[in-house]
């Protein structure tokens, strides 16, 4: 069995050494010189939307996959009908773009804040009337870890935003003064079965997550995750790994946004599930039965971003994964995984070892 992997960053890695536990092999495309994944399998070092590349691929790969969510997707739609093509390219196209991923939750009835699509100024000033401020601006496209977005916190700050993000299409949303924030991943199989893992508390700081903490011990919040996380998998018709970032407020849930990939607030479940989101992504994707999702711990994930400090190879309780990037300040270069057998135990640790590492 060998695998096409669009994206060879440190999700690759991980699926590249989850693939070895399944004696499958991996075969990634991207365009960067040493990238981490070159460490678990072949990689064809051309840009994402090479249309020999991924001819390649398409004819010597048993299925495509991809770990890096701006994948062109027209570079894909080549594809479907020669090899499967998994997570479907419509759920990558849909979570491109915030105002379609937006009206996705509206239409699946999952709640979400309140949000104004933006192309001019004057929208930018109908959104801060019509949301009251403050509201969060962001590009419609290419956003992640936070970049690409302003907090319009009074009015003279719509000429700033206007400044910064003017001329590209935006969006804005109302800003939630949120109690946590949550992420729900969730895995379906070539057959329409779906499984859940258990809640992640995520903890962001300047856009990117900082920590990750499962299980979130709430049976109401678990319960309505799980249900949009199901509405999405199911209306997409979805193959592999899902996941969707919420805001918690009270008992409500308020959806982000969704990852059609495996995600960083997944990485604890490598040691702290019966079954990683990595082996899971690429069984559904394969055609396998899928793994169990349940806790093997209260599992706790620290992002190590922008250096690896020396202590965090000299940890007494913490396993460091180290992607083999160059640093780079911002960058996420690695994680370390704790595995309590309590809540208080492994919040205790990641506090530790947080400030032990940053
Ligand atoms: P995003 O790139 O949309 O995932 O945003 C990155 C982070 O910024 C989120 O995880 C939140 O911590 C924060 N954030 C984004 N949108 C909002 C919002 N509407 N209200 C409050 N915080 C937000």
């Amino acid at each position: 069995m060998r695998i096409g992997i669009i994206g060879a960053g440190q999700l690759g890695q991980m699926l590249g050494f989850a693939a070895r536990d399944l004696d499958a092999e991996c075969w990634f495309l991207d365009p960067s010189v040493s990238p981490p994944a070159a460490a678990c399998g072949e990689v064809i070092q051309r840009p994402f939307d090479d249309a020999d590349a991924l001819a390649r691929m398409a004819d010597s790969c048993d299925v495509i996959t991809y770990e890096f969510e701006n994948v062109p997707v027209e570079a894909l739609r080549p594809l479907v009908g020669r090899v499967p093509v998994y997570p479907p390219p419509d759920a990558l196209r849909l979570a491109q773009d915030r105002l379609d991923e937006k009206q996705l939750f509206d239409a699946l009835d999952i709640p979400l804040p309140p949000y104004h699509a933006i192309d001019s100024r004057e929208d930018m000033e109908a959104a801060a009337t019509k949301l009251g401020l403050p509201i969060v601006v962001k590009t419609r496209r290419l956003g992640y870890d936070g970049k690409g977005q302003f907090v319009v916190r009074i009015t003279d700050d719509v000429s700033r935003a206007w400044s910064a993000l003017g001329g590209q299409p935006l969006i804005a949303e109302q800003w939630v003064a949120f109690d946590f924030e949550v992420s729900t991943i969730g895995v379906r199989d070539t057959a329409g079965n779906i499984r859940v893992y258990p809640l992640t508390r995520n903890v962001h700081e300047q856009g990117i997550l900082r920590t990750s903490s499962s299980p979130v011990e709430d049976s109401v919040l678990s319960r309505k995750a799980s249900d949009y996380v199901h509405r999405l998998l199911e209306h997409l018709d979805y193959v592999g790994v899902l996941a969707l970032e919420l805001f918690v407020r009270g008992e409500d849930l308020l959806a982000n946004e969704f990852a059609p990939r495996v995600h960083n607030s997944g990485h604890w479940t490598i040691e702290g599930a019966a079954t990683s989101q990595f082996e899971n992504h690429l069984r559904a994707v394969t055609g396998m039965p899928l793994g169990e999702t349940g806790s093997r711990g209260h599992a706790g994930m620290i992002n190590l971003i922008g250096e690896i400090p020396d202590a965090a190879r000299d940890l007494e309780r913490g396993i460091l994964h180290d992607y083999g990037k160059e640093a780079r300040p911002g960058r996420k270069l690695g994680h370390v995984t704790v595995v309590a057998d309590t809540a208080a135990e492994r919040d205790d640790l990641v506090r530790k070892i947080g400030r032990t590492v940053t």
